[in-house]
């Protein structure tokens, strides 16, 4: 496995390598299992697999965790070797975002609720940043995480709009035994914390499972799993919606294809997940 750090090194290997069927899995590293799983998908599908590791600035707002951010190279460089990763691509902020920088992407009214409104910058940060390591790597397919929901309906849409010849692909979300889905940001949580997080999944499946029962009133279903969290007293809720699944807009009566979103804060942590479910 090679690892290049220059934008100019990638492109030159990707001229090398114009004939091959490129599965692409952009990270921001301190990979665990929910990261493997997308390369191990990538590896099925595609003759060559590159994943990138850049914690991306533009992403993170002015009172958010950049600076701590877990970052551990050696472990991430070991961990792709041994999924079969072709190239490892980690750009420097410097390089990615020079001094004169001044493009951003904006997905407009996909990035304005739930994640959106929580973190004003966030989805722009995002998007600018996957639309210039999609026009980098050029992937036949690159591989996203159900696990960000919001962000991945995000860049659908963006590869769309912009005629990016790229296939996105939805990557089923991993998890813990107790159901806690895993995240770079896990590490944060103190061990009482951790234990309370598994409510976060056990109200979404509450609430997947009264949908699948028949029960139709969001209203109703909200305060059932509400009433799950509260058995945590550090759990505070940002969010918990019942969504159309492709608009993200919110539902009061249960129909179609939806998506249980979810943001919740244990202290100073930060969890979000999601569950789809049809009726
Ligand atoms: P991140 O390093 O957090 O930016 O995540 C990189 C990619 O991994 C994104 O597409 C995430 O949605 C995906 N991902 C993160 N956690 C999980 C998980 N638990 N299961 C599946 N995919 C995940």
């Amino acid at each position: 496995m090679r690892t290049i750090r220059s934008i100019r090194g990638l492109q030159a290997w990707r001229r090398k390598h114009e004939n091959q069927q490129i599965g692409f899995v952009p990270t921001m590293g301190a990979l665990h299992e929910g990261h493997l799983s997308l390369i191990r998908q990538a590896r099925k599908h595609c003759s060559m697999v590159i994943v990138s590791i850049f914690v991306n600035p533009l992403q993170f707002g002015p009172a958010e965790d950049l600076g701590r951010y877990p970052r551990n190279l050696k472990a991430d460089q070991q961990l792709c070797r041994e999924a079969g990763v072709d190239l490892l691509f980690v750009p420097s902020g410097e390089e990615f975002y020079p001094q004169n920088f001044q493009t951003t992407v904006r997905v407009n009214r996909l990035s304005e609720h739930w994640e959106g409104e929580a973190r004003p910058t966030h989805f722009e940060g995002v998007t600018t940043a996957v639309t210039k390591l999609l026009c980098l790597v050029r992937p036949n397919q690159a591989y996203f995480g159900q696990k960000d929901y919001q962000q991945l309906l995000v860049i659908k849409q963006l590869v769309k709009d912009l005629n990016i010849d790229t296939k996105i692909v939805r990557c089923p979300i991993v998890r813990e035994s107790d159901g806690l889905a895993l995240s770079s940001r896990n590490c944060y949580l103190s061990e009482i914390q951790r234990r309370q997080a598994a409510c976060l999944s056990v109200a979404l499946r509450q609430g997947v499972k009264s949908i699948q029962l028949g029960k139709r009133q969001v209203s109703l279903i909200q305060r059932e799993m509400k009433k799950m969290l509260s058995q945590s007293k550090e759990i505070a809720i940002e969010y918990l919606a019942v969504c159309e699944a492709q608009s993200l807009k919110p539902l009061t009566v249960a129909k179609g294809s939806m998506v249980l979103l979810a943001a919740v804060r244990l202290g100073h942590v930060r969890l979000i997940d999601n569950m789809l479910v049809k009726v």
